[in-house]
């Protein structure tokens, strides 16, 4: 059955895909975004589908619409981009919840929230399971994001607590993949685009620190089974990818993978960074039986390509 779905920050990297897979399915699909971080460019190619429309509005400001299911995206998700304006992310995270969830409760529409592994802050217990209540440093440069996040979670479960909000709590980890901006300032972003134009590949602290990359395919079909799962699952429920790289390994094999003549060189590790992050995905595999299927070299590849091309363009 056709629904009528709300993607907030779909002009977005993962919002822009989720919005093409979304009507790929035969949904309607309303993408909202205030272009803050995302672009018109990553979804021009939807605009001339009559089944997709595009709204430039802010998540912290209430905004009124009739549809089935919201998809809460819109926020932030590079360090540089969310310490920009710290107080606006916390406005996007706490208000954007509180408006999409009010709108939620009043058409009786299914919410996702797109949160965060941050949750975790730097986290002592590894891989992170959803038990887990995390070590965020609440004062610190991150917190903005965190917090916000945090708070969005708290949000989620008290109107679904108070109000019978239907809701989907999804704690991303690291996800990459075409579309994400080349000046954002994630490390693979950071990492292609300097090895594609041979300038010096630049590591933060000593390069030791993990994360785990999922590609964004298999992220947007465990984010979709999660809306589509049994109404009593609220989660919060990890997805990414299990394997985990120190920041050296993922520049080694960036600069294999593109031939590349970069050098490494070190900079400062940013305040609180994360030290290791690896989701532990037994929740999701039990739920709805999914786990990512698409390899570090083979999503690197992809992405590459698409880095290539801009690169081309520029
Ligand atoms: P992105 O920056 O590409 O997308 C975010 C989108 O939200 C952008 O299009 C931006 O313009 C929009 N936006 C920001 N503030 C807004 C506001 N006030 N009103 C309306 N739109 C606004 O980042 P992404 O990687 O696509 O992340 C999407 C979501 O997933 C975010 O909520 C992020 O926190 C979450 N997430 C992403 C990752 C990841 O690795 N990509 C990891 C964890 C969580
Ligand atoms: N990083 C790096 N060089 C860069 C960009 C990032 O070494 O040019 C490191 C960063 O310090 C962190 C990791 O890569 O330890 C992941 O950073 P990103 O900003 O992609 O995401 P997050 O820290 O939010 O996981």
């Amino acid at each position: 059955m056709k629904k009528r779905i709300l993607v907030t920050g779909g002009a977005g990297f993962l919002g822009s895909h989720l919005c093409e897979r979304l009507l790929n399915e035969g949904n309607e699909v309303i993408c909202l975004d205030n272009y803050f971080t995302g672009q018109k460019a990553n979804i021009i190619h939807l605009l001339d589908k009559p089944f997709f429309e595009l709204i430039r509005h802010d998540v912290t400001m209430p905004f009124f619409i009739e549809v089935d299911e919201i998809y809460n995206l819109a926020c932030p998700a590079s360090p540089i981009h969310y310490q920009y304006n710290a107080i606006k992310t916390i406005k996007t995270s706490v208000m954007g919840a509180i408006n999409m969830l009010g709108l939620a409760k009043r058409v009786k529409a299914k919410i996702l929230q797109a949160s965060t592994s941050e949750v975790y802050g730097d986290p002592k217990i590894h891989p992170q399971t959803e038990s887990y209540w995390g070590n965020v440093n609440p004062i610190g440069f991150r917190s903005c994001y965190d917090e916000g996040k945090r708070c969005a979670e708290s949000l989620f479960f008290n109107y679904h607590r108070q109000n019978d909000v239907r809701i989907k709590v999804m704690r991303i980890f690291n996800t990459y993949g075409p579309r994400m901006h080349p000046d954002d300032g994630r490390v693979i972003s950071n990492f292609i685009m300097q090895a594609l134009q041979n300038k010096d590949i630049t590591i933060y602290g000593d390069g030791s620190q993990t994360r785990s990359f999922c590609y964004v395919d298999d992220l947007l079909e465990g984010m979709i089974r999660l809306m589509n799962s049994e109404d009593d699952f609220t989660g919060p429920v990890n997805m990414g990818n299990p394997g985990e790289y120190t920041i050296l390994q993922l520049a080694e094999n960036i600069i294999m993978l593109t031939g590349s003549k970069s050098k490494l060189i070190f900079e400062p590790l940013p305040a609180d960074d994360p030290l290791q992050r690896q989701p532990d995905i037994t929740l999701a595999r039990e739920k709805f039986g999914w786990e990512p299927k698409i390899p570090l070299r083979e999503g690197l590849g992809k992405t590459i390509a698409y880095f290539e091309n801009i690169v081309k363009q520029q």
